[in-house]
């Protein structure tokens, strides 16, 4: 366990992301506050990559050589991590996709196209990432079920007081994020899960932002789905995870249809493997779960827990200095409800038009609707500003955003 909140520590692990260390053709130091889009990967994830190419590559599950079977120790040491990670029992319910996508749309096929049927409902909300919004709009349609949504509460939060009134024995399944990749709203997830359950449906949750910053377990908070990304975890692109119980995986249907995902294939017809197979047709991002994998261990090193504790601290700086800028509104609940992701608009100043200034003082944030289209037109907004941190990311560099968002509206004000 690392105490991040000393700085030569802090320093020391800063050290392990060089992407950070570098000056931009602005001729300004990078500050990197788009982490809510992807992370930056620590050196451990970088070489793990380049010696599985160097060294161990080769397919998993197939060789009867050694480098298959390093490749697929790696791999599935990596499951295994993952298991723990997410507080999964099995590690068969682990299952890797390319990414929190591809796993909610596998739920959205392989659950929701066999198992709603008309008048059924999924129960949504307007802060859910597109992803978490479109393939159930789709399994809908193919089923004749219905769309609900949770209402939410004008400062960003899931209305919880009115849950009742959409949360009855026609609801199926609930999907929801742990945390929202705009409002930074942490959800109830497991208080979710329980009324859920107690009307029958099921709880499919993202996990995308929540994952990386230590939120969910999937046995402590009873949730039958979860989703995330590895580029969004410290780790590679092109890798992610979908956790399901056991006894669903198995109800459901494969989404993807080919090599390693059957048991066996005759001239006209095929049978399944088991878990987690089922689910992984063809060659799957075998390095890059290992990746993921080294990704996990090196967040282990350091401690979920002082990550937390030194992200609520500095997410807590962050919003402390972004309500002195004035005309600058940030966009959900106050504080501690919240994870480190600010989205705010500042009056007069259009949220591109700011992440170009602020790209010219080496401020890196994202700016548009970050796949939230409905919470935008909810918010009544086109687009909005966003700056997310981590740990490796500190004060000054809070303090870097703040002065750069105060130069930009100067600039707007002249
Ligand atoms: N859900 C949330 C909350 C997200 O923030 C993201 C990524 N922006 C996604 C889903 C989609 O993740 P990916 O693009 O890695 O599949």
């Amino acid at each position: 366990m690392a105490d991040l909140s000393d700085d030569a520590t802090w320093r020391t692990i800063r050290a392990e992301f060089p992407i950070l260390d570098q000056t931009l053709r602005t001729g300004k130091k990078l500050v990197y506050l788009d982490t809510a889009a992807t992370a930056q990967k620590p050196n451990r994830v970088v070489d793990c990559i380049r010696q599985c190419y160097e060294r161990d590559n080769s397919n998993v599950h197939r060789g009867i050589h050694e480098l298959g079977d390093r490749m697929t120790t790696l791999l599935e040491d990596a499951r295994e991590q993952v298991r723990e990670l997410l507080g999964a029992r099995e590690v068969e319910e682990i299952v890797f996709t390319s990414g929190t996508t591809m796993s909610l749309n596998l739920v959205a096929h392989g659950w929701g196209r066999k198992f709603l049927r008309a008048g059924d409902v999924v129960l949504l909300n307007e802060m859910e990432h597109h992803a978490n919004l479109v393939p159930w709009y789709e399994a809908a349609k193919a089923t004749g079920a219905e769309i609900r949504h949770i209402p939410l509460t004008t400062d960003g939060r899931l209305d919880m007081d009115q849950l009742d009134t959409v949360l009855d024995r026609q609801v199926k399944l609930v999907a929801v994020t742990a945390m929202s990749n705009v409002l930074g709203t942490i959800n109830p997830v497991a208080e979710l899960a329980r009324r859920a359950h107690d009307v029958g449906a099921l709880i499919a949750v993202d996990g995308a932002q929540s994952v990386p910053h230590g939120m969910t377990d999937v046995t402590r908070d009873q949730i039958d789905f979860l989703a995330f990304s590895g580029h969004k975890f410290y780790g590679p692109t092109g890798v992610g995870v979908l956790y399901g119980r056991r006894e669903l995986l198995e109800a459901m249907d494969p989404f993807l249809f080919g090599g390693h995902m059957i048991r066996e294939v005759t001239r006209d017809s095929a049978t399944w493997a088991d878990l987690p197979a089922k689910f992984e047709a063809g060659t799957g991002p075998f390095i890059q779960a290992a990746g993921l994998g080294a990704a996990i261990a090196y967040i282990k090193q350091i401690g979920m827990e002082p990550i937390m504790a030194y992200e609520h601290e500095l997410a807590r700086y962050a919003g402390e200095r972004l309500a002195e800028v004035p005309e600058l509104t940030i966009l959900g609940p106050a504080w501690p409800d919240r994870g480190a992701i600010f989205s705010f608009v500042v009056e007069g100043v259009h949220p591109h038009d700011l992440s170009d200034l602020l790209d010219r003082q080496g401020v890196a944030i994202r700016a548009g609707h970050h796949c939230t289209m409905p919470l935008h037109d909810r918010l009544g907004l086109a687009a909005s500003a966003r700056a997310s941190l981590a740990f490796y990311n500190n004060r000054e560099e809070v303090d870097s955003l703040v002065e750069a968002i105060l130069a930009a509206r100067r600039v707007f004000r002249r």
